[in-house]
């Protein structure tokens, strides 16, 4: 699997790199998981705009969605080759419907279908493309997933965004890759369900016995640098922060 961090900022997007975004690539087939703000232009420095095979949307806040409203244009309009056909769009209950409501002025209430083939997320077990996929619900405000995709005897782990929870945890252990969001500061903000700190990815990446921790979903009003150290303080394997354009080979 090959994994490129379109873009990793939290919250809202950094002068460095869009809102969350990831491109994940095996046999030829490409899935997006999420495409928050300013995803959708630098998505195109990676792949073509209709090269995509599937997206999947952890949960509808709108720095992991709101770019699809964009995407659609892209479709819907299509200069060249008319309009395009539909691709899988994983995502909570009422993802049609956030996305409709967001950009306000579909020709019909049905118009997203006609280039999303919206399919509803539960917590389970499924294949997307040549991927094997397992989502759990996490710990946030809305209805949001954590996702392991595995592919040729490997894997890879996104948390989405959650606070500390057991599901993290299921979806982590012995995962390759661990792509999890550490928005707040260990020590500074405090705020159960809704997002982890550094230190607490350290331990969920120290319990699961990960390969390798990436650290993602940072704020630009965080100190990365000390969310990266306070995960190192309890997690041994490599650790590191996500970069917008940062490629992995899993
Ligand atoms: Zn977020
Ligand atoms: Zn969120």
């Amino acid at each position: 699997m090959k994994l490129t961090v379109v873009g990793c900022s939290g919250s809202f997007p950094s002068a460095e790199s869009a809102c969350s975004s990831y491109l994940v690539e095996a046999d030829g087939f490409r899935l997006l998981l999420d495409m928050g703000n300013g995803a959708l232009g630098e998505l195109q420095r990676h792949c073509g705009l209709y090269d995509l095979d599937a997206i999947f949307l952890s949960h509808l806040h709108a720095d992991h969605c709101i770019d699809m409203c964009g995407y659609f244009v892209a479709r819907f309009y299509r200069h060249e080759g008319g309009r395009c056909g539909t691709i899988p769009v994983y995502g909570p209950e009422g993802t049609e419907r956030r996305l409709t409501t967001a950009y306000d002025d579909v020709p019909d209430e049905r118009s997203m279908s006609e280039v999303f083939d919206f399919r509803t997320l539960k917590t389970g077990s499924f294949e997307i493309g040549p991927f094997q996929v397992r989502t759990e619900r996490v710990s946030h405000p809305v209805e949001a997933y954590g996702i392991r995709i595995e592919h040729g005897g490997r894997s890879l782990t996104y948390s989405g965004d959650t606070g500390v929870c057991a599901e993290l945890g299921l979806l982590a252990g012995g995962t390759d890759l661990f792509l999890c969001e550490a928005s707040f500061t260990h020590g500074k903000e405090d705020i159960p369900d809704l997002h982890l700190n550094g230190r607490e990815a350290g331990e969920c990446a120290r319990a699961g016995n990960v390969g390798r921790l990436v650290l993602t979903h940072i704020p630009p009003w965080t100190d990365a640098e000390q969310n990266l150290a306070d995960a190192r303080a309890v997690y041994d394997g490599p650790a590191e922060l996500a970069y917008a354009g940062a490629v992995y080979e899993i």
